[in-house]
């Protein structure tokens, strides 16, 4: 039998062509290393379109967080001050990672199912002039709600202040054309929606800003400026870079582009989650998020109100039948996760709900 598909945010389900590359050993230093790592810097840049001209793209060993962190330790100064918006775990989390670093954050917490609105962006900086950077996630993963990004950028230019995306579990997906947006950095990770494998992220920042950024970072490790320099100097990553997982993105890259870049990737990702989320309302289970605020990336669902339904029990059922399901991250609502990236189609989508409702029904649930 096939692993089982994971409908998860990632890792996600990878092509048989982005394990392959990973079967070759590679000198860090040598030649043809060094190329592979221009090439990845070149094509994760163009994903921003004409406008990215402007952006220095910066690899950061580590799994997403870091490369978070790296962002916030280097563009956001000792004497400045960051506004995190925050919705779910991940803006919970660039919070702490601030205070973590001694730089406290003001935060706007608008709960587990709302936006932040302009407005409240709008109030906040007028507010408040000692506010540097706004922090902002733009698909926050842990209810799958896509944050309205492009209205906010345009209120943080016009009081003059620079905002820094966290865009990982979006990047490659949804569009963020610097040209449209602005905003100083964003960051992604290899194993979201370029289907790559985990072991690194990236930040993409304005060039001016990096080098605006020299001599901030708290940490020696997660120095986005140094990693930057050291690069452009010798080619090399400061540190040992993880060979096989930068050799599997160019793979994965090489897929991404065959399927059409962010156009075709995107409309892969509307398409599963648009087969999901109708075959679930066939069977009685309901999105927990509205309609205009559910991202095609990953969707929260409400469990069942039957008494015989327990996730874990759920869970091993549906993995059993081939699928790979993520609990629900909210604290109001009982609920779970089904994830639409990763190497999977509309019709693993049906055969997915098909396998929970047959889950469903071994537990004893009724479903109505
Ligand atoms: C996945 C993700 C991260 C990074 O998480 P890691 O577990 O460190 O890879 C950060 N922000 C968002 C919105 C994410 O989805």
């Amino acid at each position: 039998m096939r692993d089982p598909l994971l409908l998860t945010p990632g890792p996600a389900t990878t092509d048989i062509a982005v394990k392959a590359a990973m079967l070759r050993d590679w000198g860090s230093w040598d030649d043809d290393f060094r190329a592979v790592t221009a090439d990845i810097r070149r094509r994760l840049l163009a994903i921003l379109g004409p406008a990215g001209r402007d952006f220095a793209c910066v690899p950061m060993q580590g799994s997403g967080s870091f490369v978070v962190e790296a962002m916030l330790g280097t563009l956001v100064p000792a004497d400045g001050k960051a506004l995190v918006l925050m919705n779910g775990a991940y803006g919970q989390r660039i919070a702490r990672t601030l205070r973590v670093m001694g730089r406290a954050p003001v935060v706007l917490d608008t709960g587990d199912y709302l936006p932040p609105t302009p407005e409240q962006v709008d109030a906040l900086l007028h507010e408040d002039a000692a506010i540097t950077h706004v922090v902002v996630v733009h698909c926050e993963t842990s209810s799958g709600i896509l944050n309205p990004v492009e209205a906010i950028a345009e209120v943080v230019a016009r009081h003059g202040r620079r905002l820094l995306v966290d865009a990982m579990s979006s990047f490659g997906a949804l569009d963020l054309d610097p040209g449209r947006i602005r905003y100083d950095a964003v960051v992604a990770s290899a194993n979201k929606c370029l289907e790559g494998v985990p072991g690194f992220g990236w930040a993409l920042v304005r060039r001016d800003a990096l080098e605006q950024g020299a001599g901030n970072a708290h940490s020696l490790s997660l120095d986005l400026f140094d990693q930057w320099r050291h690069m452009e100097a010798t080619g090399q990553w400061r540190f040992t870079p993880p060979t096989h997982v930068v050799v599997a993105l160019a793979a994965a890259l090489d897929a991404y582009e065959a399927e059409g870049g962010l156009t075709g990737r995107g409309a892969r990702y509307e398409a599963n989650r648009a087969a999901l989320v109708e075959a679930m309302a066939a069977i009685g289970i309901r999105p927990f998020l509205e309609a205009d605020v559910m991202s095609p990336i990953i969707v929260t669902f409400r469990c069942p109100k039957d008494p015989a339904f327990d996730f874990p029990t759920f869970y091993q059922a549906v993995k059993r039948r081939g699928f790979m399901l993520y609990p629900g991250k909210l604290t109001e609502a009982e609920t779970f996760r089904v994830g639409c990236i990763g190497q999977v189609t509309p019709a693993d989508m049906r055969a997915a709900v098909a396998a929970m409702a047959d889950a469903c029904a071994e537990m004893g649930v009724h479903l109505p």
